[in-house]
């Protein structure tokens, strides 16, 4: 039995999020936490959350984050931020620190990068350096005021909110003219962020007018000609750290304001990018954050329960000073520090998840913005074109996901090298994968994080639902089913996971993960790989299943329509990714760990507590993903279904795969028994 001495810190997270070699995110990372522990604490603390309205107590926020550099982190260098390059980590960890105190403060720092996505992902290169330029706070020498940006696509009823095709913000011609004609736009915001002080906005509007083509996102100023009203504050129960107010904005613009710009072309303005387009690249990146603010959540109530368990008979006469009672508390029992357990894998598996999902954000921008280019080279122009030609590549790519998920010595490492600088092999790949971990670290972190949010909050009984629980508990929870809710909530990750999750490309992926999977389980028994892998097995089964047969009454099982069926599928699916990664990112602990001279001490200790959680998540996982499969397979036939032999087969092999899960779930409560924790939580109750 090994032994867990303190709490995981900064050298863990560095490595098995890869972040140990970048000084400048270890950086970020220690700003966030500052602010978090700090300002944030202590306006949670002070009753900030208790009114509606944006107070000056709660603009105190955004002086910070505009000191501390998390203003600037969204930003390159000569905008004036400070990192080169993608930002996606950069950006998750930041929303982690701070939503490791607050929900409501990590968005309120997003809030204006949301604003300026649209333009950053497809604008014209004159708006992004204006408006990145505007928001970073004044440098030494400069006299101007730091502007903040709102985003506004959802609108009030009954027009909007998970259907973004639908809208009712119009814009019109005002005044023509060949150059730069002057629109005017109407537009209602519902629940939009960052609108008591937002100077700017960026919204979706859809044409009104036979001049202007379809639909487009523009941006929207303050000093406009119209009305700029940021209406009535929402009047929400949560994260009211951050701003949110229902906008009424009537404002005549230059359409050169339109993101991405425009042609005209036979008298009509046609805006190169839909407001569709612009928000589907958009939501590509925003999303991961969110789900990692969630996972915030759990890990960051560890701490917090097991002080609360192990103090609670101390100070009456039930407990003797030096008895185990007195000591160990609500850990005498096992339910106690089981359930902890739960909570905490659960965390561990979606920050996996949603850390993996960022990196590949990362490397998916340069690869995106190189295949542009080179499709541009080629003449391969529109999105048809483009996935034909990337359509012919199959193979080739399917070539490279196998090999890319070969350990070193067994692939060629000649070809593995050519495709892996194939710019359009590495595109279909990495598009593929982003299209699923993007909306299932959305989905599953928030959605499946809420739920698990109410265990850490009922381990700490009554004083869980009182404003002094340590670690804002109940507010972290309810905070959840917001972070569950924008950004898309949960219908659209479904909707969109069912759509990409079926690609060859995808499939090919969860197939060399299963390989992969069953060699890490022969090299490392007892970290759930054998479940994982054996659920991903019968995942995959069922979906081709699903995809060739009908329901008793003659109804095709997979389709678009039938939300029923694909929607649980993507659900099951979100439930396996996190042990996937996770297993991953003990590995790499327990290579890295072992070079680390902070670390190499305790390694052997802190790598068996992590595979005995991982154990946990997967027979956890395995377990819903199984349940999901079989009610999908057996639950729309009459009696017993035909053809589905191997189904049972394959659903064996997933409840063999969890041996020793519960071995593992009682040898990682007993270590958290022992586990070392410092006297006091590091920010005020
Ligand atoms: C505090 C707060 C801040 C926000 N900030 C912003 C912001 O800054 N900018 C912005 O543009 N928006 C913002 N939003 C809006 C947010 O993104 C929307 O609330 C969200 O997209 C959901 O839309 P809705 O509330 O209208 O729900 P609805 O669309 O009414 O959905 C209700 C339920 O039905 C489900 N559902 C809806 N359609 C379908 C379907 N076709 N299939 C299956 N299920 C479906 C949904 O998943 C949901 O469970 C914010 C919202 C809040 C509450």
């Amino acid at each position: 039995m090994y032994t867990l001495r303190t709490l995981p810190g900064d050298d863990v997270r560095q490595i098995m999020w890869r972040y140990a070699d970048r000084y400048d995110l270890q950086m970020s990372v220690q700003s966030a936490r500052g602010i978090a522990r700090t300002v944030v604490a202590k306006l949670v603390a002070e009753g900030a959350r208790n009114t509606h309205e944006w107070t000056d107590q709660k603009a105190e926020l955004l002086t910070a984050f505009d000191q501390s550099g998390l203003t600037a982190l969204f930003m390159d260098p000569h905008q004036g931020g400070f990192i080169e390059g993608p930002k996606n980590l950069a950006l998750a960890l930041a929303a982690f620190e701070l939503a490791w105190v607050d929900g409501g403060a990590a968005t309120c720092s997003l809030a204006t990068n949301l604003a300026l996505a649209p333009i950053h992902e497809k604008g014209t290169p004159e708006q992004r350096d204006t408006y990145m330029g505007q928001c970073v706070p004044p440098q030494p020498g400069e006299d101007r005021e730091i502007r903040r940006g709102a985003f506004a696509l959802t609108e009030p009823l009954p027009y909007i909110g998970v259907d973004t095709g639908v809208m009712c913000g119009k814009v019109r011609v005002a005044e023509w003219n060949d150059e730069d004609p002057i629109l005017e736009v109407d537009k209602r915001g519902r629940f939009i962020t960052n609108m008591d002080f937002a100077n700017f906005v960026t919204a979706a509007v859809e044409s009104d007018d036979e001049r202007i083509k379809s639909s487009c996102m523009i941006i929207l100023e303050e000093e406009d000609e119209g009305t700029y009203d940021r209406g009535a504050p929402t009047l929400k129960m949560v994260h009211q750290l951050s701003s949110t107010r229902d906008p009424v904005l009537k404002l005549r613009v230059p359409a050169s304001r339109i993101i991405g710009g425009f042609e005209i072309k036979d008298g009509t303005i046609i805006p190169k990018y839909s407001h569709g387009e612009i928000i589907g690249s958009v939501f590509h990146r925003t999303r991961i954050p969110v789900g990692l603010m969630t996972m915030a959540k759990l890990i960051s109530a560890v701490e917090p329960v097991i002080r609360y368990h192990r103090k609670r008979f101390q100070g009456g006469d039930a407990a003797k000073e030096g008895t185990p009672r007195f000591d160990h508390g609500i850990q005498m029992n096992e339910d106690a520090l089981q359930r902890l357990v739960d909570v905490w894998a659960s965390g561990e598996a979606g920050c996996s998840l949603g850390f993996a999902a960022s990196r590949l954000a990362d490397a998916f921008d340069p690869i995106e913005k190189a295949k542009e280019k080179l499709f541009e080279e080629q003449g391969v122009v529109g999105p048809r074109k483009q996935m034909m030609a990337l359509r012919k590549l199959k193979d080739t790519v399917q070539e490279f996901v196998e090999l890319e998920h070969l350990p070193e010595s067994e692939r060629d490492a000649a070809r593995y090298q050519e495709l892996k600088d194939d710019t359009l092999v590495q595109f279909a790949y990495m598009e593929a994968l982003a299209g699923i971990l993007n909306p299932a670290t959305k989905l599953w972190c928030t959605g499946v994080g809420a739920t698990v949010m109410r265990e850490a909050v009922s381990l700490v009984g009554g004083y869980g639902i009182t404003e002094d629980c340590p670690g804002f508990l109940m507010q972290k929870w309810t905070d959840a089913q917001l972070e569950a809710t924008y950004e898309g909530p949960e219908a659209v990750q479904r909707r969109h996971m069912s759509v990409t999750m079926t690609s060859d490309v995808f499939q090919a992926t969860v197939s060399a993960w299963i390989g992969q999977l069953r060699r890490v389980e022969s090299d490392n028994p007892g970290m759930g790989a054998e479940a994982t892998a054996s659920a991903l097995e019968l995942w995959q089964w069922t979906l081709n299943h699903l995809q060739n047969t009908k329901d008793a009454e003659g109804r095709k099982l997979y389709h678009n329509k039938r939300q029923g069926v694909t929607f649980p599928m993507a659900d099951a699916l979100g439930w396996l990714l996190g042990p996937y990664y996770l297993i991953l990112d003990i590995l790499e602990l327990k290579e890295k760990g072992a070079m680390n001279p902070v670390l190499a001490d305790g390694i052997d200790d802190l790598v068996a507590f992590y595979m005995d959680m991982a154990n946990v998540q997967a027979a956890r996982a395995a377990g819903e993903a199984a349940r999901i499969c079989t009610e999908l397979v057996y639950g729309f036939a009459n009696g017993a279904p035909e053809g589905v032999e191997p189904f049972a087969g394959l659903k064996a092999k997933v409840d063999a795969g969890m041996a020793g899960a519960r071995l593992s779930k009682d040898r990682a409560g007993k270590a958290l028994s022992g586990v070392m924790i410092p006297e006091a939580l590091d920010y005020p109750l």
